[in-house]
């Protein structure tokens, strides 16, 4: 069994070649980051063109890198949401495009879904029940996962997602939007002080796992105008050291803040959780913002602190890519058993494409 998988949900075009048995033949991503630097967010309509402009190139490049062509795929497996419905109808148009002319099934995936099972491809011993926390650019959730298709949301944000606050506060700061917000401050927050401004924790007088983070960004703002540093045209490259270590200073405390709303809620969603479904022994973490070193570490250190163990997909299957789809449509058609046996082509694959990244051009 051979799958294509197609994500477009938001700004990434995405596309990979999977085996029913999970091994990744192929993973290529496209992004529109410089188009996201330049216009300050994603703007649906110009985010569906630049999909258009590269769909069909993303799926080619993908094929070739398996070594297969079109007439080689079993199924053609493509996200259906949630996301950007003119996003989403570019990358479903193309699946329709090459399994009509094939006759091949489609699978719809959910994006979130996926963000969550993907973890399943890098730990064979992935075991269910399992905690999940999926931290990206729309959303914020904790759910337990009982079994596919069967699960059980425990927290989710009541307005905006960890990776969205950490977009804005890079792009406050004046951080270079095109290696992407979260890691550009993730890099800054290195060279500052976390302890210096003590912006408050989020909900903590609710005691649930919902989250919130608009009230923290708000209080970034406030803190970037109250030391008169200007929000908008503001390159951090053209600032003196001294307004440099303030803004490092804002982005250490921030993300402290940030990370440690996470904590609390994930220390309460295990404390719950245990009692209840005490056969769980992981807490996944994915989404975008899972790439970040800091919130692993922190994680880490809470889920082993409660005897639970954590288990966290390289960066390049955290964030959007066709990989991950794919992992679900091989459920979906009963090869899941096997999927723990290519582990080690997965992570190869992984440690290639941050090689091949660490040589080329991020844009
Ligand atoms: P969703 O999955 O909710 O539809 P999305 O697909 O846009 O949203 P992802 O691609 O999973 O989200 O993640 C993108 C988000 O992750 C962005 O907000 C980005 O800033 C954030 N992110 C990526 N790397 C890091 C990092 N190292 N530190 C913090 N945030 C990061
Ligand atoms: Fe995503």
């Amino acid at each position: 069994v051979v799958i294509l998988g197609i994500e477009t949900s938001c700004d990434d075009t995405a596309a990979a070649i999977v085996r029913g048995n999970g091994e990744i033949l192929s993973q290529v991503v496209s992004s529109q980051a410089d188009l996201l630097s330049r216009y300050g967010g994603v703007a649906p309509k110009m985010a569906e063109e630049a999909h258009l402009l590269v769909i069909d190139q993303v799926v080619q490049h993908a094929l070739d890198d398996a070594k297969l062509t079109e007439k080689n795929l079993s199924a053609v497996a493509v996200t259906i949401g949630p996301g950007l419905s003119l996003c989403l109808r570019v990358g479903v148009c193309k699946a329709r495009r090459i399994a009509g002319k094939f006759s091949l099934p489609i699978i719809g995936i959910h994006h979130m879904e996926a963000h969550a099972l993907v973890a399943r491809l890098v730990e064979k011993d992935l075991q269910f029940p399992f905690l999940a926390l999926l931290i990206s650019g729309g959303h914020n959730l904790l759910i337990l996962a009982h079994g596919l298709g069967h699960y059980v949301q425990l927290g989710t944000t009541i307005d905006d997602a960890i990776g969205e606050a950490y977009d804005k506060t890079a792009r406050w700061l004046g951080l270079d939007m095109r290696k992407g917000g979260g890691p550009a401050l993730e890099e800054l927050a290195r060279e500052g002080d976390a302890n210096s401004i003590k912006f408050s924790i989020p909900m903590r007088q609710h005691k649930d796992c919902n989250f919130s983070y608009a009230g923290l960004k708000t209080q970034v703002r406030i803190a970037i105008e109250s030391k008169n540093l200007s929000v908008e045209n503001n390159s951090i490259s053209s600032t003196s050291s001294h307004e440099r270590r303030l803004r490092a200073d804002i982005a250490a405390s921030f993300q402290r803040v940030a990370v440690l709303h996470l904590e609390e809620r994930c220390e309460r969603a295990i404390e719950w959780v245990m009692k209840i479904e005490p056969s769980t022994k992981c807490l996944v973490v994915s989404g975008g913002v899972a790439s970040n070193q800091y919130v692993r570490t922190r994680l880490k250190h809470v889920v082993e602190k409660n005897g639970l163990q954590l288990v966290c997909p390289p960066p390049s299957l955290c964030t959007d890519n066709g990989g991950h789809n794919l992992l679900i449509l091989a459920h979906g058609l009963g090869h899941y058993v096997q999927l723990g046996t290519t582990i080690d082509d997965a992570i190869g694959e992984a440690y290639d494409k941050t090689a091949r990244w660490l040589g080329l051009d991020m844009r």
